[in-house]
C-alpha cells in the first residue's frame, strides 16, 4: 500500500482547498506522508494563465507558513498520539527556467524545504499546458517531444531539485501522437540517454496519478517511459498532484499495481532533502 502523497496543491494558486483541507484528507485516507508541493512564483516574463493573479510572491509567503505551522503541530501531537497523523513535508513544485539559476536558487535557499520537485511546464517560453497542438504538424510534435526531454536533461544536470515532476507532461494534450513517437527509434535513444542523465544525477522520477485527469487520460509516466526508467534502476515517488480534497491519494491502488508491474518494490519520501525508502 502506498502510504504517501507528495506533490498536491492548494487554493494559493490554483487549487481549491486550504492546506488544512487538503491535510485533512489526508489524515482520512490514513496516509503516513503528506507533502504539500505548491507551485512557486514564475520568474518575468513567464505566465501562466491557471495561476492566480496578483502578487504570487506574497501568496507563496503564505503558503509556507501555513504548512510550517501545521507542521509544528502534527510534530507536537505525534510525540504523545497512539495513531499517528501523517507527518506533514514542505515541498514545492519549482518550475525549471535555466535563463535564471539565480532565480531559482533564492527561492530554494529561502525556506526549510523537505525537497524540491522540479518540473518542466516550459519548453523555453512555451507553456506546455496551453500548447495548440492542433496548428503542428506530427514532425514538430516530434521535434517538441525531444525539446521537452532535453529540458528534462538540462534540470537533471543541474542537480538542485530531488524530484522530477510528471515526466511526460509533455504529452498532455497530443497522447495518440506521443505512443507513435514512442514506437520511433529515436524516441527510445532519447529516452535512454534522458535516463542515464537522471540516474546519475540521482534524481528520482515522479510516479503520478495526475495524469488520469488531463486529456490524456493516462498515468505519468506511460508504460514505455516507465519501462526505460526501470531498466536503468531510476528510483520513483508516487504522487496524484492533487488540486482538491476528493483527488488526495487518488486510484493509489491502481498506481501501485501500475509500478510493480516494472519490478518496483520501494519508493521515496524525503525529509529535510534526504532521501527516505518506503515500501510499498
Ligand atoms: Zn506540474
Ligand atoms: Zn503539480
Amino acid at each position: 500500500m502506498i502510504t504517501a502523497d507528495i506533490h498536491t496543491h492548494t487554493h494559493y494558486f490554483h487549487g481549491k482547498n486550504t492546506v488544512r483541507e487538503m491535510y485533512q484528507s489526508a489524515v482520512e485516507k490514513k496516509l503516513s506522508y503528506y507533502g504539500f508541493s505548491e507551485h512557486t512564483p514564475l520568474p518575468e516574463g513567464f505566465s501562466c494563465l491557471l495561476y492566480r493573479e496578483g502578487d504570487m510572491n506574497a501568496a507563496f509567503d503564505d503558503y509556507i507558513r501555513d504548512v510550517l505551522e501545521l507542521k509544528a503541530e502534527v510534530e507536537e501531537y505525534n510525540k504523545n498520539a497512539e495513531h499517528k497523523n501523517p507527518q506533514v513535508l514542505l515541498g514545492m513544485e519549482l518550475d525549471f527556467t535555466p535563463a535564471y539559476p539565480d532565480y531559482m536558487e533564492n527561492i530554494i535557499n529561502r525556506y526549510p524545504f523537505d525537497y524540491i520537485i522540479g518540473t518542466v511546464h516550459f519548453v523555453e517560453k512555451q507553456n506546455i499546458g496551453l500548447w495548440d497542438t492542433g496548428k503542428a504538424s506530427q514532425k514538430e510534435k516530434f521535434q517538441f517531444f525531444e525539446d521537452y526531454y532535453a529540458f528534462i536533461c538540462q534540470m537533471a544536470k543541474w542537480g538542485r531539485a530531488d524530484i522530477i515532476a510528471h515526466p511526460d507532461f509533455v504529452k498532455i494534450h497530443c497522447i495518440e501522437d506521443f505512443h507513435t513517437w514512442l514506437q520511433t527509434a529515436q524516441a527510445l535513444e532519447c529516452l535512454h540517454e534522458t535516463c542515464k542523465i537522471i540516474k546519475n544525477s540521482g534524481m528520482v522520477l515522479e510516479v503520478s496519478t495526475g495524469g488520469l485527469n488531463k486529456a490524456c487520460k493516462e498515468i505519468h509516466p506511460s508504460p514505455k517511459v516507465m519501462e526505460i526508467a526501470a531498466e536503468h534502476k531510476i528510483p520513483i515517488s508516487f504522487a496524484s498532484d492533487t488540486h482538491n480534497i476528493k483527488n488526495v491519494a487518488n486510484a493509489f491502488d491502481d498506481l501501485a499495481d501500475f509500478a510493480r508491474k516494472y519490478g518496483y518494490k520501494e519508493h521515496t519520501v524525503f525529509i529535510n532533502r534526504k532521501p527516505v525508502a518506503l515500501t510499498f
